[in-house]
């Protein structure tokens, strides 16, 4: 089960490569996207199941363009 949701607002992403560096499993690949007639870089969450909440990224990111939240409890035993 995915206990955090992680998002990246691709419109503000400068593709720094800040939350792919910070961050301790990897959840991030910073990767080259197309806008309009030019390429430019973005982060992009690939492995979100492997976050563990830290917030390394959201207090780090320089364009304030990340969102962590707990997912929520889907099946309560
Ligand atoms: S730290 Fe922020 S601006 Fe930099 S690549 Fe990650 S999401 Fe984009
Ligand atoms: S909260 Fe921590 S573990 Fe989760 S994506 Fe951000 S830096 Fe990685």
């Amino acid at each position: 089960m995915t206990a955090f949701k992680v998002s990246v607002k691709k419109e503000t992403c400068i593709g720094c490569s800040v939350c792919a560096q910070i961050c301790p499993t990897d959840v991030f690949e910073i990767k080259m996207v197309k806008d309009g007639e030019y390429f430019r870089l973005v982060s992009e969450v690939v492995r979100e199941e492997a976050c563990i909440g830290c917030m390394a990224c959201v207090e780090n990111c320089p364009t304030d363009s990340i969102r962590v939240e707990k997912a929520e409890a889907e099946v309560k035993a």
